[in-house]
């Protein structure tokens, strides 16, 4: 059985308290090993590593000699690929087939990305008339905003922790990472590799635990860390708001959706169906960016429900390693039993069950995993619950509609706003509606394209500031204006 430990200052430890907690296969729900819970000691332990780390050889690195090391943490990722693949679909039972694509390529390209984009981030400067003439020259200059600790999840692991640590690293910040109970295999792994790069010890550390009263508490209410960046559920981001308040850091958050995808008939009927497949059933509809809220113009409504549910029932649920794979189960037993929660919250509500609804049958060990049906249901007012709240599950409601008016204000009424994708032809109108979106970002015709140099983020309840590109480094650099009297 795997023993998973924390990463302290550049050695794997175990806690001092002996506590552990198992580290489950979803698929089977198989225990495969145990992992150290952080208490109150190893997040001090941590975050004097980090704090230790700023003052000594990583915050006296030159800019070009940091940038090289994270090159080689990114290589260094990319030369272990299949132990990182198989990590990270263990811990989440996720296909192979997207964690090879998706995952790990991208968890590696968040470091080599970020290195080479903030070298060359040119920063103010004003000239200043003064009274005797002479004048004074302003000039602004970004230092590293010191320890970060970062807060991530559990459903792209080492793509959305790497998407925090890349740019903290690259802006010349130490990081104490607490990834999520579910999933801890990737980021522990991640340490082995930043020891081989020759990132120096303290600079990156991670611990191990739970939210409330355990290491995700003790490290975002600990006075020596300087921001926090978390992903997760809303309801988790206020709570982390409410607990750090005592010591005023700046926080960058990215938290729930409802997103919308909005069909127009004038749709390329083949991208659309594509498209929508991928963005309600990737990752079991484990994406904070997934579709759950299907909008599709009247006089192409049924032909794109017969198509959309004839995909849906044409996936194949199975183990990660299986090549026709292209579902996985969900993350725990818990979060199985709230999607199937909503599966009977919407049939209670009224709706008609066009696909799935329940638990399927899986052969041998999988039988007991956390599986569920690709679901979809039309037929419900835009109150009903499953309309509102977000499920995280590969489920989607259809509606049809009749006007971009109509749409649009549906659309918008949800008090997330992180994502939405529109499927048209036409391309003025694709612009038209994008702009009247409440969402940190719209697609047309395509789903989860990014490109890292673009802010990203949500509205409303679905986070606070933006990450990506130039934007990271609002976060993790304080800026600063030198006034030079001539
Ligand atoms: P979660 O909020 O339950 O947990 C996220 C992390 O927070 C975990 O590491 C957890 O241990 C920690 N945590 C929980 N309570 C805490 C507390 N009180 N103090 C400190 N840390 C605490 O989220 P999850 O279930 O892991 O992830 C799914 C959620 O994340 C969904 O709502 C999804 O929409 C959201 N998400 C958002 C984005 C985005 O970019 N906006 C990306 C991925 C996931």
């Amino acid at each position: 059985m795997k023993e998973i430990k924390h990463f302290i200052n550049g050695e794997f430890v175990g806690s001092a308290s002996g506590k552990t907690f198992a580290n489950i296969n979803p698929a089977t729900n198989q225990q495969l090993g145990i992992v150290h819970e952080a208490g109150k000691a190893e997040v001090d332990q941590a975050v004097a590593a980090a704090n230790a780390a700023l003052k000594g050889p990583w915050g006296k690195m030159p800019v070009a000699e940091r940038m090289a090391i994270l090159h080689k943490v990114a290589d260094g990722i990319n030369a272990r690929f299949d132990e990182f693949l198989e990590a990270e679909c263990l811990d989440t039972g996720k296909p192979k087939s997207l964690a090879s694509h998706i995952d790990i390529p991208r968890g590696a390209a968040n470091f080599k990305v970020f290195a080479d984009l903030f070298k060359n981030v040119p920063t103010e400067s004003f000239m200043l008339d003064t009274p005797d003439g002479k004048g004074a020259l302003n000039y602004a200059i970004r230092k590293p905003k010191g320890v970060i600790a970062v807060i991530s999840p559990w459903n792209l692991p080492l793509l959305l922790m790497t998407w925090k640590v890349g740019p903290a690293l690259a802006c010349g910040n130490t990081v104490v990472v607490k990834p999520s109970e579910e999933t801890p295999r990737t980021t522990t792994l991640l340490g082995e590799v930043m020891n081989a790069a020759g990132v120096p010890k303290g600079v990156y550390n991670v611990i191990h635990g739970f939210g409330p009263n355990s290491a995700g508490e003790f490290l975002t209410t600990h006075p020596d860390i300087n921001g926090i960046t978390f992903t997760g559920e809303t309801r988790t981001g206020a709570a982390i708001v409410k607990a750090s308040a005592d010591h005023i850091r700046h926080v960058s958050f990215e938290l729930g959706g409802k997103n919308p995808a909005v069909v127009f008939a004038d749709c390329d009927m083949d991208k659309a169906i594509e498209g929508t497949l991928r963005s309600v059933f990737a990752n079991c509809g484990q994406v904070c960016l997934g579709t759950e809220r299907v909008y599709v113009e009247r006089p192409i409504f049924n032909e794109f429900l017969s198509r959309l549910t004839e995909a849906a029932e044409g996936m194949q649920l199975g183990a990660w390693d299986d090549a026709c794979t292209s579902m996985g189960p969900l993350i725990s037993k818990e979060h199985q039993q709230k999607v199937l929660s909503y599966y009977a919250k919407a049939i209670e509500e009224g709706a008609n069950l066009i696909t799935g609804g329940g638990v399927p049958e899986m052969p041998g060990a999988l039988a007991e995993g956390n599986w569920v049906q690709p679901t979809i249901w039309t037929g419900l007012p835009e109150t009903a619950t499953v309309v509102k709240e977000e499920i995280f599950g590969p489920c989607c409601h259809v509606q049809p509609f009749d006007s971009e008016d109509e749409v649009v204000a549906w659309a918008n009424d949800t008090k997330y706003g992180l994502a939405a994708a529109v499927w048209t032809e036409n391309t003025s109108r694709a612009h038209r509606v994008a702009a009247q979106l409440d969402a940190g970002i719209v697609w047309v015709n395509s789903w989860f394209l990014r490109d890292l140099r673009t802010p990203f983020g949500g509205m409303k309840h679905s986070g606070i500031g933006r990450e990506g590109g130039v934007h990271s480094l609002e976060f993790y650099t304080e800026l600063k204006n030198v006034c030079v009297k001539l």
